[in-house]
C-alpha cells in the first residue's frame, strides 16, 4: 500500500524537533510499492528517512520524502551457532533488539535503545558498548531508485565502517533498503568491555543478552537525552582518529584524556574534547551541549537547522583551537 501527502509535516519524523514541511511525502509497505515509486521518482529530489533521528533540516523540504513501512520479519537461515533473520526497514530498532533478545538470539543486546528504524541501522552502522550493527549484518536488500531494479549488498559491498558504509559513499541516496538481513548468535558470545556493563549484569543475577539490554537502556536513558523532551540527533559529532604521535603529544598535556586504538591510528572522546573547552557551560540561544553528554547538541526550543550549524561550527573551532584536533559532524544535514 503506497501512502501519498502533500505539504507534510516532518515534525513528528526529525527528533531534532524541526517544524519543516516535505512538499511531498510517500510511504510504503512493499517492495513492489518501492519499485513503482522508482519507476515515478525521475530525476526528483528525493530523500529516504526513517526515524529521523540522525537528521538535521535546514528548512523545509522541496523534494519528495520516501518513508518504509515494511515491517516483517523471517527467519531465513539456521545453523546449530546462528541464526539469520530478514527484517523490514520500516521496523522500529530498538523494537527490533528488544525482539531478538526475546527470541534468545545474541549481539543485538549492546544496540539496545537506540532510536531510528532498521534500515537506517544498515546505512549509519549504528554502534554502542563496542558493537556496531554492521558486525551482525549478512545482506542489505534494497531497490535503487536509479534504475528500479532489486540490489543485494553483501556484507562486504556494504564497506562497514566506524559510523560508516557504502550508502553513505558512492551509494548514498541511490537506493531504498527495504529488508536487512541479520546473522545473530545462538550461543553466548558478549561484548562487555564498554562501561561497566558486566558489573550491572552482575548485579543482577549475571550476564545474559535480557540483562545487558537492562543494563544498556537504564544507562543510556541516564546519560542522553529523551526526544520526546528535549530534541537532538544523538551523537552530534564523530569521535576523531589521530595518530600515534598527536595522540601522545595530548596524553602528555592530559593525562586523563580517554584514547582508545583504531583502525588508522588512536580514537579520541569528541564528547571529553568538547567538555574541556567549556561547553556544557555555555549554550547559544537555542541551541547548547546535553548537560550529561557534551557530544549531544541539543535544541533548546525553537531552534533552527541554521542555529545548530552555527553553534556547531564555533564548537569545532574551540575545539581546534584548544587541542589541534579537527571533529566533524555525524549527522546528516539536508538543504
Ligand atoms: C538520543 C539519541 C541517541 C542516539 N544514540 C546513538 C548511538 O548510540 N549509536 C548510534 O550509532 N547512533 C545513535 N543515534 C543516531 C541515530 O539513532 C542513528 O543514526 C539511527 O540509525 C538513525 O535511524 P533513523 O531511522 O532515524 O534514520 P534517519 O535519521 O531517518 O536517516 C539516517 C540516514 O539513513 C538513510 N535511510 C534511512 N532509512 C533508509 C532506508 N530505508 N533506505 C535507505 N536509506 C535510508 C537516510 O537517508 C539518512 O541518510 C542516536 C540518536 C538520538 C536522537
Amino acid at each position: 500500500m503506497i501512502d501519498r501527502f502533500s505539504s507534510y509535516s516532518l515534525l513528528p519524523h526529525n527528533t531534532f524537533g524541526m517544524d519543516v514541511k516535505a512538499a511531498q511525502f510517500i510511504e510504503f509497505t512493499t517492495v513492489e510499492d518501492v519499485i513503482s515509486i522508482a519507476k515515478e521518482l525521475g530525476g526528483r529530489k528525493h530523500l529516504v528517512i526513517g526515524g529521523g533521528s540522525n537528521l538535521l533540516f535546514m528548512g523545509d523540504y522541496d523534494g519528495v520524502v520516501l518513508h518504509s513501512a515494511i515491517k516483517s520479519v523471517e527467519v531465513v537461515g539456521e545453523t546449530d551457532d546462528s541464526v539469520s533473520v530478514r527484517a523490514g526497514s520500516g521496523i522500529n530498532w530498538d523494537e527490533f533488539v528488544a525482539y531478538i533478545v526475546e527470541q534468545g538470539w545474541q549481539g543485538l543486546e549492546n544496540l539496545s535503545a537506540i532510536p531510528g528504524e532498521v534500515g537506517a541501522s544498515a546505512v549509519q552502522n549504528v554502534g554502542a558498548y563496542g558493537v556496531e550493527a554492521g558486525d551482525f549484518i549478512e545482506k542489505v536488500e534494497a531497490i535503487s531508485l536509479v534504475d528500479a531494479t532489486l540490489k543485494v549488498f553483501t556484507k562486504e559491498e556494504c564497506a562497514y565502517a566506524y559510523r560508516d558504509s557504502i550508502f553513505k559513499k558512492s551509494e548514498k541516496g541511490k537506493n531504498v533498503i527495504t529488508h536487512v538481513i541479520f546473522k545473530l548468535n545462538k550461543k553466548p558470545d558478549f561484548v562487555l568491555s564498554y562501561g561497566n556493563l558486566k558489573e550491572q549484569c552482575e548485579a543482577m543475577g549475571g550476564v545474559t543478552a535480557e540483562n545487558i539490554r537492562k543494563a544498556v537502556c537504564a544507562t543510556r536513558a541516564a546519560k542522553l537525552p529523551d526526544p520526546a523532551e528535549l530534541g537532538s540527533a544523538g551523537s552530534f559529532f564523530m569521535n576523531p582518529v589521530v595518530d600515534a604521535a598527536k595522540a601522545e603529544e595530548l596524553k602528555n598535556i592530559y593525562p586523563a584524556m580517554p584514547v582508545y586504538p583504531a583502525p588508522g591510528g588512536v580514537k579520541l572522546s569528541a564528547g571529553w574534547l568538547i567538555d574541556r573547552c567549556g561547553w556544557k557551560e555555555r549554550s547559544a540561544e537555542r541551541v547548547g551541549v546535553y548537560r550529561n553528554q557534551a557530544l549531544v547538541v541539543v535544541n533548546l526550543g525553537g531552534a533552527t537547522g541554521k542555529d545548530v550549524i552555527d553553534f556547531a561550527t564555533r564548537v569545532q573551532d574551540s575545539v581546534k583551537e584548544k587541542f589541534g584536533v579537527e571533529i566533524f559532524p555525524e549527522v546528516n544535514v539536508i538543504d
